[in-house]
């Protein structure tokens, strides 16, 4: 490392060092062509790209104009919008401010594939989040756990049974940095677990101008097993995950301030870190608050957000698990046994209803809101024997549905082409009617020419990710090699991708294995499938249904027109949503709380085929996308499964297959892309998370005059 560093190279440092990179045009490409090869073998992390690249490459660039200019440019833009002093929001409080930020705490945060630390949605609105704050400026500041192994590496095995392999996550390569005090010490805070002190190192992660603090026990001097209480992300028993709860809680709010921050609003993401409320307790008590002055003070501070519309998806641990593990608290708290427990229960008496996050978070938080307005109203009726005297409309919980960070999500060439025609900076100006009215401007011909070109990418990107995959498993020379003609770029292409849990069925899209192959098959008017999607490690009826599945397409599979695409993550996410023309999504209602990932396919031109659950049930409006089925709901699963599943074939073959291909003169399905401009218009100024953001600043964050 003798040679010296061209000054072009220190500033990209610079940049590798903060994810806005990450979703500007032209941010992932500049660090790429250094060396696409390097780039793959690096996961996208630009930091390590920069410490790989060698000397020679460095200078060929350094006098390359063009790319000098390109990376110019992007450093110039980074630093006048990360570093300068933003505008206040308009119509925000001023009690939130850089001083008093919002605190957000999750257990995931998706901010890009080069930090493994999510397994799903809850990660990637949680990541979005972070940006949409950055974007507008908002004052506000993550809350998160460092995974040592993150969440785990997806391997099908030959009999097609998923295999899950937790590798260390090499963090002195990534692009985050030890916090340090005054004096350049590492800071670091100590949380009671086991009874026992447990040591916490404290991360910085920088999203644009959001810093995201992320903690972690995996230090020298702590115990060996305490070293792997951030080991990995939903991979443990029950006591793992309170010890990690309690981490994120406790540990959370004691970083903060040994950060000196002093935050407006603490944001629970899910009941995860809901023991921060007991912390904000403990801090209350021991300045001498009396206890109902200190409750009351704790939930002037606190919101929540639940995801779950189960009462089965929550959180809950038994008595002996918070005697073992809570017990140090109590004392440290000054309250007894059962106040503690009473907390986290539904009903505080009934003395064997388990500890619960969802009750802890409720009964803490001055607003508790669901992600989606039917999931708003299965939560009112799910929490009403919280509040017994109340109806389920009077309960007090909102919602605010979730959105996804259009730049992270959107293709260049689709973010190019709308800031053509709806203006530079369009992202930013959705809100406005003005704006809106110029998709009626988008040409026929160049929105097609985009939909095929994303396309083609995606169908050459999936033939390169399954030919590794099959040479990785060692499967016949003659199946590895026909990888090359997997797809077909110009048929039309469906995907569905998502976690592999049972409620989302996956397994819907074959309930009648023949209908579905003719489909696949047909000679004039084919479709093919993209799928990919992890099932939780201890799943198994999710595993035995891809089992299924697979069976079921081997015969069909030199067809190559269904394929599976392993280790579903943000990169591959980004190329399914903006290359496939439909987003399938299959929920067992009322199941799905929001979901988000159809809402990625839009600006992209891609059209939303989904049941009447989650966002879509707010979303669809007869003609910007389809709907699978009538919203009713029976209580009977397997009826359910059959008439959705004869809904689903009915809408494929009577609408979506015949408007892509009718094609007028020019070869192009007129009729497809009003759908595609009506699905822009009614759904981008709707379903993104700046609109979302702004929301929650000024409905939920501003606190209560
Ligand atoms: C967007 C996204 C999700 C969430 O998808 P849903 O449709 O809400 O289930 C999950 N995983 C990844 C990798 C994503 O990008």
């Amino acid at each position: 490392m003798s040679a010296i560093i061209p000054p072009l190279f220190r500033d990209l440092r610079e940049l590798a060092g903060n994810y806005w990179w990450s979703w500007q045009l032209d941010g992932p490409e500049v660090f790429r062509d250094i060396s696409r090869s390097l780039w793959e073998t690096c996961g996208h992390n630009p930091k390590k790209l920069l410490d790989e690249t060698l000397a020679t490459r460095r200078t060929e660039l350094d006098i390359d104009p063009g790319y000098r200019t390109r990376a110019q440019d992007l450093i110039a833009r980074f630093r006048a919008s990360v570093q300068l002093p933003v505008e206040p929001l308009p119509g925000l409080d001023p009690r939130l401010n850089a001083e008093h930020p919002i605190a957000y705490f999750s257990a995931e945060f998706a901010i890009h594939e080069s930090l493994p630390i999510y397994a799903g949605g809850l990660g990637v609105l949680a990541g979005d989040h972070l940006k949409s704050a950055s974007d507008l400026g908002l004052p506000l500041v993550g809350v998160g756990l460092l995974y040592r192994q993150g969440y785990f590496l997806q391997d099908m095995d030959r009999s097609n049974w998923q295999r899950e392999r937790y590798v260390d996550i090499d963090v002195p390569s990534l692009p985050i940095e030890r916090v340090t005090a005054a004096d350049g010490r590492p800071l670091s805070v100590t949380v009671l677990i086991h009874r026992r002190p447990v040591h916490v190192s404290i991360w910085r992660v920088r999203v644009g101008r959001v810093p995201l603090y992320l903690l972690d026990t995996n230090r020298d001097d702590n115990e060996e097993r305490d070293r792997w209480i951030t080991g990995h992300l939903y991979g443990g028993n029950q006591d793992t995950r309170l010890v990690q709860e309690l981490t994120l809680g406790f540990g959370g709010v004691r970083a903060l301030r040994a950060l000196g921050l002093k935050p407006s609003v603490f944001h629970m993401n899910e009941g995860h870190s809901a023991f921060l409320t007991l912390e904000l307790l403990r801090e209350e008590l021991a300045q001498g608050t009396p206890l109902a002055e200190a409750k009351k003070r704790v939930k002037a501070q606190c919101v929540f957000t639940t995801h779950t519309p189960v009462t089965a998806g929550h959180d809950v641990f038994g008595v002996e698990f918070m005697d073992t593990h809570l017990g140090a608290y109590w004392n440290e708290l000054g309250l007894t046994r059962d106040q503690c427990l009473a907390f986290g229960r539904r009903r505080p008496d009934d003395l064997w209803e388990p500890f619960g996050m969802t009750p802890l978070a409720m009964r803490f938080a001055r607003s508790v809101n669901g992600v989606s307005r039917k999931h708003g109203e299965v939560c009112r009726e799910l929490f009403r024997d919280f509040t017994p005297e109340r109806e389920p409309t009077a309960v007090p919980i909102r919602h605010v549905t979730n959105g996804i960070h259009l730049p992270t999500w959107t293709a260049p060439v689709a973010r190019t082409l709308l800031g053509r025609y709806l203006g530079p900076d369009w992202e930013r100006r959705l809100a406005d009617p003005r704006t809106i009215a110029r998709i009626a401007d988008l040409p026929d011909a160049e929105l097609w020419e985009m939909r095929n070109r994303l396309r083609r990418h995606l169908v050459a990107a999936v033939r390169a990710r399954a030919f590794g995959s099959r040479t990785r498993n060692c499967e016949d020379a003659d199946f590895i090699a026909a990888a090359d003609h997997l797809l077909d770029p110009d048929v039309l292409t469906i995907g569905f991708a998502r976690r592999m849990a049972t409620y989302k069925r996956m397994s819907l899209i074959i309930h009648d294995p023949e209908r579905t192959a003719r489909l696949l098959t047909d000679h004039e008017r084919p479709v093919q499938f993209v799928l990919a999607g992890k099932a939780h490690p201890f799943d198994n009826e999710a595993k035995r249904n891809f089992q299924e599945l697979a069976r079921w397409k081997r015969p069909i599979e030199h067809l190559g027109r269904i394929v599976y695409l392993e280790n579903y993550d943000v990169s591959l996410a980004r190329f399914l949503v903006q290359g496939c023309d439909v987003w399938l999504n299959l929920p067992r209602r009322p199941l799905e709380a929001s979901g988000t990932s159809g809402q990625k396919v839009v600006a992209n031109g891609g059209l939303n085929c989904s049941i009447l659950d989650g966002w879509w049930h707010e979303a669809f409006a007869g003609d910007n996308g389809w709907a699978i089925g009538a919203e009713l709901d029976d209580g009977d699963p397997d009826a359910q499964d059959n008439a959705d599943a004869e809904a689903l074939y009915r809408v494929l073959e009577d609408e979506v297959v015949p408007l892509f291909y009718d094609r007028d003169e020019r070869g192009i399905p007129a009729g497809w892309l009003e759908r595609v401009r009506a699905s822009m218009r009614s759904l981008l100024p709707v379903f993104n998370t700046d609109r979302m953001v702004l929301e929650y600043a000024r409905e939920v964050y501003a606190p209560p005059s």
